[in-house]
């Protein structure tokens, strides 16, 4: 079932084919998904769990590799002790914050896509990523070095670079740059560039 979502998040939107017709519905929407890393609801041996490589790997299998490749972010996440718990309150940013910084970033990518049809980074088709908002060339040495290693599909590179020009906006930079790029790649593969 989750893999009908494949479509609608690479096209933004649905159709629906009915004897009656064929309809077609905007579909645009943030995809979030959360799963724990084994059946067994705990994450690691040193958490308790004790099944087989087999028994996560099957686990895991049930999100789909074409699903799981439409997904820009891929972040794992460890437990929290009680103790960092306590010691990240004093640093948290607050949601308005964080919701400003975000609306300044969005500013900035609209503006450079004044006159275009695309309105976020996101909208961005890869030809055009590839082409006329490409970044340098030596900012994509660890993509590329990731896609000919097959870590990272054509699909996965287009993604990658939509994050990295966020990522730069939300530096106030006026093109991604090498770090920019390699860090969507680690927000994507786990795997530091
Ligand atoms: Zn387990």
């Amino acid at each position: 079932m989750l893999d009908a979502l494949r479509q609608p998040l690479e096209a933004g939107h649905v159709t629906i084919a009915r004897s009656g017709g064929v309809a077609r519905y905007p579909a645009r929407f943030l995809l979030v998904m959360a799963a724990n890393q084994c059946g067994c609801a705990t994450s690691n041996a040193a958490s308790g769990c004790t099944c087989s490589p087999l028994t996560r790997r099957r686990y895991l299998s049930r999100l789909s590799g074409p699903l799981l490749d439409r997904v820009d972010l891929q972040v794992r996440m460890d437990p929290v002790s009680r103790s960092e718990l306590l010691a990240d309150s004093r640093h948290i940013e607050h949601t308005h914050t964080v919701a400003e910084r975000v609306l300044v970033a969005r500013l900035r990518a609209a503006d450079r896509l004044a006159g275009s049809p695309w309105r976020t980074n996101s909208d961005i088709p890869g030809r055009e990523l590839r082409d006329r908002w490409a970044p340098a060339r030596t900012a994509l040495v660890a993509a590329e070095r990731a896609l000919d290693a097959g870590r990272l599909s054509a699909r996965g590179l287009d993604r990658v670079l939509r994050v990295a020009w966020t990522l730069a906006d939300l530096a106030d930079r006026d093109r991604p740059v090498a770090d920019d790029v390699d860090e969507a790649l680690y927000l994507r593969t786990g795997v530091a560039a």
